[in-house]
């Protein structure tokens, strides 16, 4: 029996109707950019299986420096002790992050890494006896699966079960240029009305939304506000850090830095899960006390595991070489291109990008989870490409070591897609 007809037995696939759509792809290989199937099949992965493996599957230099560290420490609590791997890399992202970051704390993946932002805001306020429990989040905003992470998330696929059981959250609409003043009275009056401990936002792109960019003068102000307030700003920075948009986090386009910064996915190169929520002094300050309870008590058992770290340390060295920073520009430029290549195809309504990431939306009025997608995902696989369209929304997100070859073959692949919608 075929991994793919096994699988049926006993597994429960996430984000899968399996009446709908019984079938997994079994995948036995990946190399690069490229993702093998058990019948031998390649298939380049244009979306870097979820943002995570930016210096390609399988990357030598990853994967030699995590099996060294594996002979020689391979898990201890972090509750109790620390470790090279972790402090090699906490000094690592200090290069690396805004100047006002100063503290890291470490957690297992992307929803744990905002969870923890939360509690941050929240508890930041609880320690100093100022009540606050209102959060702000943007409109269609994803910040994870988990239920804290589910009450900031705005896509009601995901939540709609859920809804009485959520923190609560007031929410804005992102700033697209035209709307900035009035994004900014509509927070003004909750600001206004409701204790707000923190506002939560994927800078620049929001992800799950369909890469929908927005404007970055519109945030600063959003964010210039929240200070204001004393609102602590929480970047999720999950799927834009560590050179996504062309610069080593979305953050560093704006001129107000966030308070609170969460990272995972491209952190480790795609190797382990791991996540990071970084802070600024002050916060970290006001969780001292000797009161044992003003302490943050959120951890995971594998927090830090010294695997992952390692994993995060080689990577993020990786990103801040000349090979992987001048790939960056290649890419944008290419997508520049593509960008001219298809703006004025009818199928095209329109076309945007930013650093590595390239959405096209198409000209069509079929639902988001409509048949579309499907067809267009099959269509994609059946040439070698996995893509995975998000409604009516191309989007591309290839690994920085894509060769002009195989990014080549996904534009060409999009173009032909174009021609069957
Ligand atoms: C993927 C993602 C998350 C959730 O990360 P998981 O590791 O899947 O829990 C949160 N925020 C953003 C912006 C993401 O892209």
């Amino acid at each position: 029996m075929s991994l793919e007809q096994r699988d049926k037995k006993y597994i429960w696939h996430p984000l899968k109707q399996h009446q709908l759509n019984p079938d997994s792809l079994a995948i036995i290989k990946a190399k690069g950019c490229v993702l093998t199937d058990e019948d031998g099949n390649e298939y380049i992965d244009a979306i870097s299986s979820w943002y995570t493996c930016m210096y390609g599957h399988c990357n030598d230099y990853i994967t030699n420096r995590v099996s060294n560290q594996m002979k020689q420490l391979d898990q201890v609590m972090f509750s109790d002790f620390t470790h090279q791997p972790a402090v090699d890399l906490s000094e690592e992202m200090m290069k690396l992050l805004p100047d006002n970051q100063a503290k890291i704390f470490f957690s297992e993946n992307g929803s744990t890494s905002t969870e923890v932002g939360i509690k941050m805001a929240l508890q930041y306020f609880f320690n100093q006896e100022r009540k606050r429990n209102v959060l702000v989040a943007f409109e269609n905003a994803f910040h994870g699966d988990t239920f804290g992470a589910m009450s900031i998330s705005g896509l009601s696929v995901y939540n709609g079960p859920f809804e009485d059981f959520l923190i609560d959250v007031k929410r804005i609409p992102v700033p697209n240029g035209d709307n900035n003043q009035e994004v900014l009275d509509q927070l003004k009056i909750i600001l206004n009305e409701f204790p707000v401990a923190g506002f939560i936002y994927e800078p620049l792109i929001q992800g799950a939304a369909g890469m929908v960019m927005y404007d970055a003068t519109g945030l600063n102000d959003i964010l210039q506000l929240c200070k204001e307030h004393q609102v602590i700003t929480i970047a999720d920075e999950v799927m834009t850090g560590f050179g996504k948009t062309g610069k080593n986090f979305a953050s560093d386009y704006l001129a107000i830095k966030p308070d609170v910064i969460c990272m995972s996915k491209a952190l480790t190169g795609g190797l382990m899960p791991m996540a990071i929520t970084s802070c600024t002094q002050d916060i970290y300050d006001a969780f001292l006390s000797n009161d044992i309870s003003k302490g943050l008590f959120h951890c995971h058992t594998y927090s830090a595991n010294p695997l992952a770290c390692t994993a995060a340390l080689a990577s993020v060295e990786l990103l801040q070489t000349k090979e992987i920073q001048s790939a960056i520009s290649v890419i944008v430029n290419s997508h520049n291109q593509f960008s001219k290549r298809i703006e004025n195809h009818p199928k095209v309504k329109s076309t945007r990008s930013l650093g590595v990431v390239f959405a096209l939306d198409l000209n069509t009025n079929s639902e988001r989870y409509g048949g579309l997608r499907d067809k267009l995902l099959k269509f994609f696989m059946e040439r070698g490409v996995f893509l995975r369209p998000l409604g009516n929304t191309i989007y591309i997100q290839p690994p920085y070591i894509i060769t002009d070859k195989q990014l080549e073959k996904v534009y060409k692949t999009i173009e032909e897609a174009l021609e069957i919608v």
